[in-house]
């Protein structure tokens, strides 16, 4: 009753599922990994997710090794390489944890009635979510219309706080049944994850990828920060927020051990100080539901009249490698593109502020903008990129109005009012007074001098006037608002 258990964004013993489901067999347990990057296309993993990866699994395989067992690593067609493992093992089960995304939920169906029609076990259980995206349904009055997806966040996170007290973890294991040596395994090396040029630097100081990291990461920021949070996290000029996307998104913690954790040391994860954290976590379970019920997001609008959107057609390269360079002229943006393409990673309210000046004032589809941010960000996840690129744009569920253009000097002067953000990322704006800080093309000559900065030279120039793109912005809104 030997059991593979196939691991994917799940990469941690604690509060896995499957893992506790394979061990009530008793009998050994051999865990898998296949690489199958093209199964996932068209949202096979980017540069930032395979370095990510390459550390996570390396952090798996140490801690399997500690319990005498080890990854058994494949590369190829999942349902293949399954098979191969099972016939050289003489398994008799496979087990894993869900995915949500469209292309890996098709895999996945298929496997399963491959597997079964095997003759072996197969199960699959929840590990990533609080709550499976059909568990939670709109229950309107009319009878004919319930069970119906949510479209909007608060009416979601209200009907998911009300379970929230009943949700608990599995601890991790505190051993594993004798393990099988692979055959022919690969090693993480073999997979090819790592650049082959190294412009990785950035991530290395930044990040520690592993189920242990995340657990030291969670504990320090719920030990230390959660209390400012609600205040702090709009604020990209400290470190305010958890930064466990990337642990989340590959699953080296789950949110219900982090909604355990925060039960014990505060009681109800509905009230102050945990509230406004907790409701973020709310905001990706939304995104996944959102997902779920609507596939074709990661392509098209929720709202149907944005597949008509006059997006701009004329200077669109040199204003997206502006943008993704981190060249646009308007600080705040700029220094967020770069904090990305360094770290990446985004503080949340730059993200919102990039992504309105990429969809508003350059007026380029969002879709562009998601697609970089995929390939740059980390902590890259088809839900939650999804539904901030669809909010930020006005066309998804929730959305902020269209017409609702953030001004990205406000944003700079509220949230990063002494310009530490900027100067960080921005160095050759380092010597530049406060109030010039996020717009420097407002500094009078001798202030850009003695601050030793040519606009248009050391720093460029706004590439678009923003208010008179607001309005081209709105009008263009103007054209399709109607058509529902
Ligand atoms: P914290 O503030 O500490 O929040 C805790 C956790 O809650 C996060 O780790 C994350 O899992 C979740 N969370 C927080 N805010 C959101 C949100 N708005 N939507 C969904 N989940 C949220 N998040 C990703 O994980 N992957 C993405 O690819 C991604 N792309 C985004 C693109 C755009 C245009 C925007 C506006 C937002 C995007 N987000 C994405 C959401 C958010 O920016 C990040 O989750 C957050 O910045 C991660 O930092 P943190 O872990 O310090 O967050």
């Amino acid at each position: 009753r030997i059991t593979l258990l196939w691991f994917r964004r799940d990469l941690r013993l604690d509060d896995n599922p499957a893992l506790i489901h394979a061990l009530t067999t008793g009998a050994p347990i051999v865990p898998v990994y296949i690489h199958a990057p093209d199964e996932e296309a068209p949202w096979t993993p980017g540069a930032a997710s395979r370095w990510w990866l390459h550390g996570s699994l390396l952090a798996l395989d140490a801690s399997l090794q500690r319990f005498g067992s080890r990854l058994w690593i494949a590369r190829g067609d999942s349902l293949t390489e399954l098979r191969r493992i099972v016939a050289a093992t003489g398994a008799t089960g496979v087990s894993w944890n869900r995915l949500y995304d469209p292309a890996t939920r098709e895999r996945d169906t298929h496997i399963k009635q491959a597997l079964r029609s095997d003759g072996l076990r197969c199960e699959s259980h929840r590990s990533t979510l609080l709550f499976e995206p059909w568990e939670i349904a709109s229950q309107t009055r009319s009878a004919s219309k319930t069970g119906q997806p949510y479209r909007v966040f608060s009416a979601f996170w209200r009907a998911c706080v009300r379970e929230l007290s009943g949700i608990r973890p599995d601890p991790a294991p505190e051993s594993l049944p004798a393990g099988f040596a692979p055959v022919d395994g690969l090693t993480v090396d073999d997979l090819g994850l790592l650049p082959t040029i190294p412009w990785d630097q950035g991530l290395r100081a930044t990040w520690t990828p592993g189920e242990s990291a995340a657990l030291a990461r969670a504990t320090a920021f719920l030990d230390a920060r959660i209390g400012a949070y609600s205040v702090a996290r709009d604020r990209p000029d400290a470190p305010g927020t958890s930064r466990l996307s990337p642990h989340l998104h590959f699953g080296e913690i789950s949110p219900r051990r982090l909604l355990a954790m925060i039960l014990d040391r505060f009681g109800d994860p509905a009230a102050d100080p945990a509230e406004s954290f907790v409701r973020e976590l709310g905001w990706r379970e939304f995104s996944y539901h959102l997902l779920y019920h609507f596939p074709r997001t990661p392509v098209e609008p929720l709202d149907p009249r944005f597949a008509d959107f006059p997006w701009r057609t004329e200077g669109v390269a040199e204003r997206l490698d502006a943008w993704q360079r981190g060249r646009t002229g308007i600080p705040l943006v700029d220094a967020g593109m770069r904090e990305l393409w360094h770290t990446g990673w985004m503080h949340n309210r730059v993200r919102m502020v990039a992504a309105s000046l990429l969809t508003k004032n350059l007026r380029l589809p969002w879709q562009v903008g998601a697609r970089w941010f995929w390939d740059t960000l980390v902590d890259a996840d088809l839900a939650s990129n999804t539904q901030g690129w669809q909010w930020t744009a006005g066309c998804g569920a929730d959305a902020a109005p269209y017409f609702r253009v953030f001004n990205p000097v406000r944003q700079g002067e509220r949230f990063d009012p002494d310009g530490g953000y900027v100067r960080r990322w921005c160095p050759e704006l380092a010597r530049l007074p406060n109030q010039y800080i996020h717009q420097p093309w407002t500094a009078p000559p001798p202030i850009l001098m003695a601050a030793d900065i040519r606009l248009g030279c050391h720093y460029p120039l706004p590439i678009v006037d923003l208010a008179t793109s607001r309005q081209e912005a709105l009008a263009a809104w103007g054209t399709i608002k109607g058509n529902r």
